[in-house]
């Protein structure tokens, strides 16, 4: 979704140059190659306007984007018949469903005499090339970002000056792909971002000339804008990890670290996707296979997706994301923690329900985010993590800004109460305008009982297994 530091388009342009020619860049929709992990509700309103801005930038460029729709093999089988094309130029995408299309389609292309060629524009490098010291793929993070980090990281190429005019052959218009909600549900998206490789640049270079300075004090307080809110750029695409990494390096070297570190996270998740392919369904851990996960929680499971749970900073969470299609990376884990832990509901309800609402869904970092909350993926929290949510509050919300922002009916409770109201004091409530049950709900868990429950489970039936 960018023209700079994009390889396949590059190549094209190159063998265009060499050869002569034109270069079509294509979009091909399809909603069921991708399995069970079709694009969400959330991540399809962000296609089509990161796929409107892809068609303006090229449109600047004197080129057009080309979309159609079908089953990809035959959309392009047709096309190099029609356009007489000799050679298919694509970046790699890491999600299961998609290498085993990519990998049938290149054999089908080759046995037609068509040249293709794939490249690596989604991470810094490729999952097959990290390899533990007997070869095999890591589990534990600390010793996979010790190995990427002595490798140099390949510089990001620049945006083709010019682009060859691409052949006259009929497309679709976007519209046509239906991507955006058809009853708009999406104001909060609206105000919340603007999609499109130039919107991601700027926004990469407003947080390395500020914000990365201050990211290790201040990323665990979701009241604060402390973060880079790229995550939904780098998973379409639309900046690479790359550009990313030498921005930060380029612009603060000596304070990037701890940024330049998340993105290593992404490179570990993507290498685990990659290496456990059946993970954004199945526990990485065996021990987890058949874990007493509860079968009676669809009420709790909607309080939790709706936001009334009756635990603040669990609700403000959830309704960020509800309303603006993210959330806050601290509180990703103190909602997972919540749902898989105190409400022992499965993990894999949450990641779904985020797949549908986050624009920056992405299989490999939510599969890993859900796993390591859950405690059965690689390089997880231990089991006896149960976050509490009133102390994280407290401690990461101290003046409430986060919560009164998002959970409005409680901002006139003291910040000593506010993250615990069912705890409060019946003037204090009063004083606050809430009555519990009416205002505002009461909380759907007793924390303390149910975290002392979760750890007898996970006591016996997973810490005893070998
Ligand atoms: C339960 C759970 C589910 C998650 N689901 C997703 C998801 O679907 N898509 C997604 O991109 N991230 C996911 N994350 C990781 C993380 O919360 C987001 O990447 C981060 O909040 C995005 O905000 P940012 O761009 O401001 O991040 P920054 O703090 O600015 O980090 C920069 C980039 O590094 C990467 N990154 C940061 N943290 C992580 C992490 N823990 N794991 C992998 N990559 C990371 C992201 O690409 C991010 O944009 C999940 C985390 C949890 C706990």
């Amino acid at each position: 979704m960018r023209l700079g530091d994009n390889p396949a388009l590059r190549a094209a342009v190159e063998c265009v140059r060499e050869k002569g020619g034109r270069v079509l860049p294509l979009y091909i929709a399809n909603d069921t190659e991708s399995g069970a992990w079709a694009d969400g509700a959330a991540s399809r309103w962000w296609l089509h306007h990161a796929l409107a801005a892809l068609g303006e930038a090229l449109q600047a460029k004197g080129s057009r984007l080309l979309i159609r729709s079908g089953a990809s093999l035959d959309v392009l089988r047709a096309l190099i018949d029609e356009a007489d094309i000799g050679a298919v130029f694509w970046n790699r995408l890491y999600e299961p469903a998609s290498i085993d299309r990519d990998r049938r389609i290149k054999a089908a292309l080759r046995e037609h005499g068509v040249h293709v060629e794939s490249s690596n524009a989604g991470l810094l490098h490729e999952p097959w090339t990290i390899k533990t010291g007997s070869g095999g793929p890591y589990k534990v993070f600390t010793p996979f970002s010790r190995t990427l980090s002595a490798i140099p990281t390949p510089r990001p190429s620049p945006e083709p000056e010019v682009l060859p005019a691409a052949p006259e052959v009929g497309g679709m218009a976007l519209n046509a792909l239906r991507l955006m909600p058809s009853v708009d549900w999406a104001g909060g998206l609206k105000a919340a971002w603007a999609p499109g490789e130039a919107a991601a640049q700027e926004l990469l270079d407003d947080f390395v000339d500020g914000p990365v300075r201050d990211y290790l004090q201040a990323r665990d307080f979701p009241g604060r804008p402390a973060t880079s809110r790229l995550s939904a750029a780098l998973h379409f695409g639309e900046i690479s990890p790359r550009q990313a990494w030498y921005a930060a390096e380029a612009a603060q070297a000596d304070v990037a670290a701890p940024w330049l570190r998340q993105l290593q996270w992404r490179e570990f998740a993507h290498h685990l996707l990659f290496h456990f392919p059946h993970t954004p369904e199945q526990p990485l851990d065996p021990r987890y296979a058949d874990f007493t996960w509860r079968t009676d929680y669809q009420d709790d499971l909607r309080a939790w997706q709706r936001g009334r749970t009756g635990i603040p900073i669990i609700d403000a969470g959830m309704r960020e994301l509800w309303h603006t299609g993210w959330m806050h990376n601290r509180v990703r884990m103190l909602v997972a923690s919540l749902l898989t832990k105190n409400l022992l509901i499965p993990w894999q309800e949450g990641a779904r329900w985020f797949w549908d609402t986050l624009v920056d869904a992405d299989l490999a970092n939510n599969t890993l985010g859900w796993q390591w909350t859950a405690g059965c993926g690689a390089d997880a929290a231990p089991y006896f993590r149960v976050f509490n949510p009133v102390a994280q509050g407290l401690k990461f919300d101290p003046d409430g800004r986060y919560v009164r922002h998002w959970v409005p009916e409680l901002k006139r409770l003291p910040d000593k109460w506010l993250q615990q109201p069912w705890a409060a004091p019946a003037e204090i409530l009063r004083g606050g305008g809430i009555t519990l049950g009416r205002d505002y709900p009461r909380p759907i868990v007793d924390l303390a009982g149910s975290r002392r429950i979760a750890l007898e489970i996970w006591a016996n039936e997973v810490r005893n297994k070998p």
